[in-house]
């Protein structure tokens, strides 16, 4: 019998909830199909959740987020809520999910898919075949070191501080995640930090090569300082595998490979805790926002959210070859022409969101035929 997982899924607000509707479409197929079954809860979060609750997430939420195999999440935020206190904004609710579930690694693919090539800011030579892993740390650094803050000087003028700070223990389970990761691609990590200006980018690259020479050797190591990094992204990216990085320079460092593959609507993102008891925390998302500007018209792009389902079927669920399926699907209704507003292109025939929800899976289905 097929295995059943508990998937929550978190709409959200904005293109969001037009997005899910397509993961559940595929994941109704995969059932279909027995190769799993889902018990699909849905709760809302972001704008939608202050609406309900008064809060971007509630406790109710949160619980059946820790209980979960994996949570899905589609967007939040939008104009409507532009003005609520900052401590309950949209956003805020995202933040305590990732905090509370103790998301501890973000993963974000950078991959390039051939029909898009040409979508790319950079030479299509460049970019062809591109697929990076970026392995960025979450919840710790200068976005939560204390203190922080802005004070008045005496002189009237003020301070802003932040601080960047890392633990041996932060540092070693997020290097053990990318270097586990490496090990099922081609076995390449490449640590960036800047170890020549920061402590903690010191402290950094001695814990990673310390944990690399105790238990990783059949990885190959390098260490690169984040500027050069930046730089080498977009000289030569495919040189990449694995990229472990921290909060700060991995928010920057992903963002800017993300414009080497085309358009924010094709990007998924996992961010994953700790496994305790054979169960690991898992929040799937695609990288993009609610898209306010496109909401509610059904042309989002829904294939980051859909990659993002793939991301979950691959690292919560171990079903490899169902998440390799829905790649190869994409891929193959891309090659055939198919686009959203967002990654149109001369010649290419124009879809609404389910138009290409469909598609995607009546490749699915033609490959499973
Ligand atoms: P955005 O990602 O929502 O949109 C940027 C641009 O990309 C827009 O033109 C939008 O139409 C387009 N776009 C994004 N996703 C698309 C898709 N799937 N298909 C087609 N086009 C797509 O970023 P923004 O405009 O800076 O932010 C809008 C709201 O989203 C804000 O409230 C922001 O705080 C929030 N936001 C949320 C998240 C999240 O939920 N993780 C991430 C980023 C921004």
């Amino acid at each position: 019998m097929a295995k059943s997982f508990n998937i929550l899924l978190l709409p959200g607000d904005g293109i969001g909830p037009e997005v899910m509707a397509e993961v559940r479409r595929v994941a109704r197929w995969l059932a279909a199909q027995g190769i799993a079954r889902f018990e699909m809860e849905e709760a809302p979060v972001g704008g939608a959740s202050i609406d309900a609750d008064g809060v971007p997430v509630s406790d109710a939420t949160l619980e059946l987020a820790k209980a979960a195999d994996a949570v899905l999440l589609g967007a939040v935020g939008g104009p409507k809520w532009a003005e609520v206190d900052y401590a309950i904004r949209p956003e805020a609710g995202l933040l305590r999910l990732r905090k509370e579930l103790e998301l501890f690694a973000n993963l974000r693919p950078a991959q390039c898919f051939p029909a898009l090539v040409g979508a790319s800011s950079l030479k299509p030579d460049l970019v062809a075949g591109l697929d990076i892993l970026f392995v960025r740390e979450l919840v710790g650094g200068v976005y939560f070191g204390e203190p922080r803050g802005i004070e008045t000087l005496e002189d009237g003028t003020r301070r802003g501080v932040n601080t960047q700070v890392y633990t041996t223990a932060e540092i070693r389970r997020v290097a053990a995640l990318a270097f586990e990761l490496a090990r099922q691609r081609s076995g390449r990590v490449c640590s960036a930090e800047k170890s020549n200006v920061m402590e903690s980018g010191l402290l950094w690259r001695e814990e990673v090569t310390a944990l690399h020479a105790e238990g990783y050797r059949d990885v190959e190591l390098s260490h690169m300082l984040a500027d050069n990094c930046a730089m080498q992204l977009v000289r030569a990216p495919k040189q990449f595998d694995v990229i472990l990085t921290d909060n700060l320079f991995g928010d920057l460092l992903s963002d800017e490979a993300a414009m080497l593959t085309g358009s924010l609507g094709m990007l998924p993102s996992a961010s994953l805790g700790a496994e305790v008891d054979g169960h690991r925390a898992a929040l799937y998302e695609p990288i993009h926002g609610s898209a306010p500007d496109i909401a509610g018209r059904g042309i989002a792009n829904p294939i980051a959210a859909i990659l993002s389902f793939a991301m979950a079927l691959r690292y919560s669920f171990g079903l490899d070859g169902a998440a390799d399926m829905i790649e190869s699907a994409v891929a193959q209704v891309l090659d055939g022409g198919l686009r959203t507003a967002d990654i149109m292109a001369d010649g290419m025939a124009k879809v609404s969101t389910d138009v290409m929800g469909e598609a995607i899976v009546g490749a699915l289905a033609k490959r499973a035929a």
